[in-house]
């Protein structure tokens, strides 16, 4: 994890190096256009999440690392076969953690953050919210290490988890190929942020697509593209802080306006525009 973390400003260098190359593909050869702004308030958003993180990461890792003690099989870090299983259940807790963050108002008021860009470019990658804290999925993780995985190896295996979707976030990859059975992909990342509704909820997975195919989420992009990117009710500013709040505000005043319990708990923890 120390490698990782001593790694981080290379890590960073070489995204914006490769959303620089997107971009001179999206203007000179694909000539598709590029919304500069939206690009830099994303990089705004991540800004602004930078500097919540500590806190986040301050507050998830304490209640992990007390946990880590109530293990019920306790594993070691430095056995592969730990790593093999550990990834295939984050990849399955992430599955779930992101497809309630779809279908819970509490969560998705966090999440919509994410899927408010309306043009699929590298730097909307990292337009995540904030507030992830206070919705709390990262509770869904807690299960990992009461089984007994230990919590550096969850935290390095999510870490990886959003390395790699960084890259499926562009119109500049295809298809893959065989690929595309098993993990997720540029394709298939497409289609989860589309606003059509018959994309709508579909290809929650990190890393692999599999779960979707399990659970019955999977949808593929149609033939020839089309889709239209971003929230069914669009937030137009480029102001990050707008960005990561309109969605609070919007459970906030239907949450204000609900005149029963049974209307507030919908507004709370209902399910998105539903
Ligand atoms: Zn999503
Ligand atoms: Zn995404």
């Amino acid at each position: 994890m120390s490698e990782f973390i001593s790694h981080r400003p290379g890590i960073i260098l070489a995204l914006l190096l490769l959303a620089l190359a997107e971009f001179f593909w999206r203007t000179r050869i694909a000539r598709k256009g590029y919304d500069v702004r939206a690009s830099l308030a994303s990089l705004g958003v991540a800004a602004g999440g930078a500097l919540i993180k500590p806190l986040t990461a301050g507050v998830t890792a304490s209640v992990f690392l007390w946990l880590q003690p109530y293990a019920l099989f306790p594993m070691a870090l430095g056995d592969w076969r730990v790593w093999m299983a550990g990834f295939i259940a984050v990849e399955f807790t992430y599955y779930w953690f992101h497809r309630w963050s779809h279908l819970i108002n509490w969560l998705w008021a966090s999440h919509a953050v994410h899927h408010s860009a309306t043009e699929l470019t590298l730097p909307a990658a990292v337009r995540l919210g904030w507030t992830g804290l206070i919705s709390g999925g990262w509770l869904l993780f807690a299960p990992l290490i009461i089984i007994g995985f230990p919590p550096l190896m969850v935290a390095v295996l999510l870490a990886g988890n959003l390395l790699f979707q960084y890259g499926l976030h562009t119109e500049a990859i295809g298809r893959l190929g065989i690929l595309e059975h098993i993990f997720n992909t540029p394709s298939h990342h497409r289609a989860h942020h589309a606003s059509d509704t018959a994309w709508l909820d579909c290809n929650f997975g990190g890393v692999l697509i599999v779960f979707d195919r399990m659970f019955g989420t999977f949808v593929p992009e149609p033939a020839g593209g089309g889709l239209h990117y971003g929230l069914v009710k669009p937030i137009t500013s480029n102001n990050p802080l707008r960005i990561a709040l309109q969605t609070w505000l919007d459970l906030a005043t239907s949450f204000g306006r609900a005149t029963t319990w049974r209307e507030r708990g919908k507004a709370l923890f209902g399910r998105p525009s539903a």
